[in-house]
């Protein structure tokens, strides 16, 4: 009886960060004051899921926990083997003395791009071709969904880089060279986390509830203007420059309530900005008042000393004094932590820091609802890859493309095609292959070749969708110059372009198509009436073969609704894009943006010619 009654009278103890009716102010504050510097110091530290073992979870605090570039588990795993292994990291955090929910983070980039079977949206370079912040809205909408469905609460997203080079390899991730756009764009946010209540405080973050996500602003500051664009390189720009064309688009994200920013490799005039404290601190969560977290990037703050990791005590107080509040470690974190402990108890990091880093990560999770729903059910997993939101990703393809030429002459046009025609050629390495227009950041960090890689449609499966029974369709991958001049076709549409890549990997200087793309141009485009459709991640040299090409379209990186190509070509829809990069002639020409002296494009920034829709 005695035992009974003292057990019921435990398990009323009211405890007030518990209670949702508490204000978020003093939810954090009540927690806090219960927290140990062990539990502050777990809070700040997001670790790879291959480590979050139960044991690394339970004794060390952690806080957050993410699948990097490359996924796990396996892409091919289904969306509930997804939530049960989210759970079960879960369940370990909920089981330690104080039950803080971890948060697991993901690059969900264009649409949920880990998944197999997820909706692949066009990668950002489309995207901002559309100027459509409503359908970008939409996009987020939808891949906050398909996140969900997989029982995963935060994304590291949208990438809002201006890139002022396309030789760097992150160029695609960038909506635009034109910061004006990239604003505009950062209306993904509400879609992702949900519009922000007109009555909110400047700043704070917000996310409304179990179908949303946190997302991420990245990479804060000057990731796209670097020298030469070389990834994670020195940005040389005057302050007037660095706030005109980098900074804009993160006080638009942080009215748009947004949840985190992630810290940038790159330095802004030979300062890491992993350690520029004026700006992260001062600027950042002072002057434009972000009250939610600010994370590292991958290894981040190894990367403040060169050669990285060179100077570890160093690093890890430049980094968290610069006001870093989550740190992606991703494996080492011991050291990370046994280092910021010693450094805390030696004042030489004060306690404020800590404390200021960990309100910021825990408001973040009470405003997510982690506390009162940490584990996800499956009620979701059906949406993944849905019908309403690929048919979206469809309208974002045909609102992406920009076609740049069409006919010899400008009373000749050559698009949009009759969907009657004797024979087609389909030709080109991009033609029939889903993992090439998808591009990186697709089910692995750098993409994969092939049609394996996910559920899509490839052009070239597209292209046989649309055209009339009677049209013969003969797809040839690099066909010979005789082949094509043997088989008289009424028309040609010829599909090339870059391989997947991301990050440093895609750093390119000379920005050419690489074999065999050329020579499927040349042997096609000599020989029969071609229209030559582009799938890269940013302009490529096109000048030495547009004489031949009869008609050119820029697809960029359209993802999963290849679909949306087809609807173009073939008149069910009109092409509208407009380039939202300039599209240079030459190599030597770069960096050139719109309003340089040096302006001398073979296609401006807003160039885009228009066709109507001849068969609705
Ligand atoms: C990239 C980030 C990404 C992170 C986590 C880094 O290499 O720079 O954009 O969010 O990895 O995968």
């Amino acid at each position: 009886m005695l035992l009974c009654c003292l057990a019921a009278r435990t398990e009323a103890v009211y405890v007030k960060y518990k209670d949702p009716k508490q204000p978020l102010g003093a939810r954090v504050k009540d927690l806090m004051s219960r927290m140990t510097l062990a539990e502050k110091i777990g809070q700040m530290v997001q670790i790879e899921r291959t480590v979050a073992t139960p044991d690394a979870m339970k004794k060390y605090f952690i806080g957050s926990v993410l699948s990097g570039g490359g996924s796990v588990p396996a892409p091919e795993a289904s969306a509930e083997a997804w939530v049960n292994l989210v759970n079960e990291i879960q369940k370990e955090s909920l089981s330690t003395r104080l039950g803080i929910p971890m948060i697991y983070g993901i690059d969900a980039v264009h649409g949920h791009n880990n998944v197999y079977k997820a909706t692949i949206f066009p990668h950002n370079v489309g995207l901002g071709v559309t100027r459509d912040p409503q359908l970008i809205k939409k996009i987020g909408d939808a891949t906050a969904l398909e996140v969900r469905a997989t029982g995963i609460p935060y994304v590291f997203a949208p990438c809002i880089a201006v890139c002022r080079d396309p030789r760097w390899g992150r160029c695609y991730e960038s909506y635009s060279e034109d910061p004006k756009i990239v604003q505009a764009m950062t209306e993904i946010i509400p879609g992702l986390q949900g519009d922000i209540p007109a009555n909110s405080r400047k700043g704070v973050p917000f996310v409304a509830g179990k179908q949303k996500v946190a997302a991420c602003a990245k990479h804060f500051v000057g990731d796209g203007g670097t020298t030469k664009g070389i990834d994670e390189n020195n940005t040389v720009i005057n302050g007037n420059g660095l706030f005109s064309i980098h900074m804009p688009a993160y006080a638009n994200s942080i009215s748009k309530g947004v949840a985190t920013v992630m810290i940038s490799y790159s330095s802004w005039n030979g300062k890491k900005m992993h350690a520029n404290g004026d700006l992260v601190s001062g600027f950042l969560k002072g002057k434009l008042k972000f009250k939610g977290f600010v994370i590292s990037d991958w290894q981040g703050i190894d990367r403040i000393t060169s050669p990285p990791h060179a100077n570890y005590s160093y690093s890890v107080q430049a980094g968290v004094s610069a006001g870093i509040d989550m740190i992606m470690v991703p494996y080492d974190f011991t050291v990370f932590i046994d280092e910021l402990t010693n450094q805390v108890k030696n004042n030489i990091i004060p306690m404020s820091r800590i404390d200021d880093a960990v309100k910021r990560i825990l408001r973040v999770k009470f405003v997510m609802g982690l506390f009162e729903n940490p584990l996800a059910d499956l009620s979701l997993v059906s949406q993944l890859g849905n019908k309403e939101h690929r048919e979206l990703a469809r309208e974002a393809v045909r609102k992406s493309l920009v076609l740049l030429k069409n006919g010899k002459s400008a009373d000749k046009p050559l698009l949009p095609l009759p969907k009657k025609t004797l024979k087609i050629l389909v030709a080109g390495s991009h033609a029939d292959n889903l993992g090439y227009q998808c591009g990186g950041w697709t089910i692995e960090w750098q993409g994969r070749s092939g049609n394996e890689l996910t559920i899509g449609t490839t052009i070239l499966n597209a292209l046989k969708n649309t055209v009339d029974p009677t049209t013969q369709v003969v797809y040839s991958e690099n066909p010979d110059a005789g082949f094509v001049q043997s088989n008289k076709f009424s028309v040609a549409i010829v599909v090339v372009g870059e391989p997947s890549y991301a990050e440093m990997y895609g750093d390119s200087f000379n920005l050419t198509i690489p074999e065999p793309g050329p020579s499927t141009i040349n042997n096609v485009c000599g020989a029969v009436k071609c229209v030559v459709v582009v799938i890269s991640g940013r302009p490529v040299v096109i000048q030495p073969y547009l004489a031949k090409i009869d008609a050119l379209v820029a697809a960029w990186l359209p993802g999963t609704e290849g679909q949306g190509v087809a609807d173009l070509l073939f008149g069910d829809y009109g092409f509208t894009g407009k380039l939202a990069r300039t599209w240079f002639k030459t190599v030597d020409q770069l960096p050139m943006n719109i309003g340089d002296s040096h302006y001398d494009p073979l296609f401006p920034f807003g160039f885009g010619l228009t066709t109507k829709a001849t068969n609705t």
